[in-house]
């Protein structure tokens, strides 16, 4: 038998569907199909080819959600809840993380660590079903599977994505106080999650800077006060209302979520002296930007920090947010796409026509 997928053959070629052969689980395996996987920014870039070490031809799709269809042996989730045939479930993208390398072991910071490897990003489609736009995938024994908190659907989880947990990831990074002024830079995935969990972190006046007009309409709805179109309004306009809410001072922390260089010096001017601003946003290189190590970080005592992967415990923290408070992500959905429409999900993704596109291969 095989199971149908959305094959990336090459930067800039056109999408392909394939057959691929069912896998042959060893012993830890988990074989879901997929209900749906998502379409985010960084399979943009895969099709442009802007990330190293890529194995083309792939079958991308990192976050995504199945329903368990077999197992070797495996009984319980990745934090002990009983797992079986016909379960919903989400898992980790990463595997193959070492916890012996000098950044796993020594340095605790495994997101560094050299040896993991990502579904639907490193994994060629010579290695078989690796990717979620596909019927079915493959999940190796070191996969951590989190079977879907009670009351959460499919759309819940997959409409936050992968950057649910990159903004989680942000805001754990930022560690804002209870009553932190917070400045979200960036309303695409990453940056309303972002949002939405410095507002479950304790944030008080949050802003959201972003375009376009429906991604702010849902920062609002996510938790955020207040919201600044960045192509419709001033960058002095957007200060004068941090300064407002702020004494003067600026935000106490500052998330870069959008990708842009053109936001990193603006986030040095929103920023407070003593503040913490998180860069988020540029998993890939979009480019230097000029700032002013004087001002913007030594004489400002600014605590500047990167935000590299997400780690383990910032799925399953964050699912157990997302179950707690229902947070509407399943509205980010924009669009649902079938395998061989693959390639017009990445347009769409790519002229921000859909905030979250999602590949439904059923
Ligand atoms: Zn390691
Ligand atoms: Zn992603």
């Amino acid at each position: 038998m095989t199971q149908t997928a959305a094959v990336m053959p090459a930067p800039e070629a056109p999408l392909e569907v394939w057959e691929l052969d069912d896998p042959v689980l060893q012993p830890g395996d988990v074989w879901l199909e997929i209900v749906a996987s998502e379409v985010c920014g960084t399979d943009v870039h895969l099709h442009h080819g802007r990330l190293a070490g890529v194995p083309y031809p792939i079958i991308p799709g990192h976050v995504s959600v199945g329903r368990v269809r077999e197992t070797r042996g495996v009984e319980v989730d990745a934090v002990g809840r009983p797992l079986g045939r016909g379960d919903l479930v989400t898992f980790y993208d990463v595997v193959g993380t070492c916890h012996r390398c000098y950044y796993c072991a020594v340095a605790g910071q495994p997101t560094l660590c050299p040896h993991r490897r990502v579904y639907g990003i490193t994994f060629g489609a010579a290695e078989g079903l690796r990717g979620g736009w596909a019927e079915s995938i493959h999940l190796r024994a070191d996969t951590s599977v989190f079977r879907l908190p009670d009351g959460l659907e499919v759309d819940d989880v997959i409409g936050g994505g992968c950057g649910l947990f990159t903004g989680f990831g942000a805001v754990e990074r930022a560690r804002p106080r209870p009553g932190s002024t917070v400045v979200v830079q960036g309303s695409g995935p990453v940056g309303l999650s972002a949002a939405a969990f410095a507002r479950l972190a304790g944030a008080g006046e949050l802003f959201v800077l972003g375009d376009p007009e429906p991604r702010l309409e849902l920062a609002r709805r996510l938790g955020a006060d207040r919201t600044f179109s960045v192509s419709g309004s001033d960058p002095a306009e957007r200060a004068a209302a941090v300064r407002d809410a702020t004494g003067g001072r600026g935000a106490d922390v500052v998330i870069e979520a959008s990708g842009n260089p053109a936001a990193v010096p603006e986030g040095f001017s929103l920023l407070r002296p003593g503040g913490t601003y998180v860069i988020a946003g540029h998993y890939t290189d979009a480019g230097p930007v000029e700032i002013n190590p004087h001002l913007d970080i030594n004489r400002k005592h600014a605590d500047v920090r990167g935000r590299w992967g997400t780690e383990l415990g910032h799925v399953a923290r964050s699912l157990a947010l997302l179950a707690r408070h229902r947070l509407p992500f399943a509205d980010v959905i924009g669009g649902r796409y079938g395998l061989e429409a693959a390639g017009e999900a990445l347009a769409d993704v790519e002229a921000l026509r859909v905030t979250k596109a999602i590949i439904a291969p059923g």
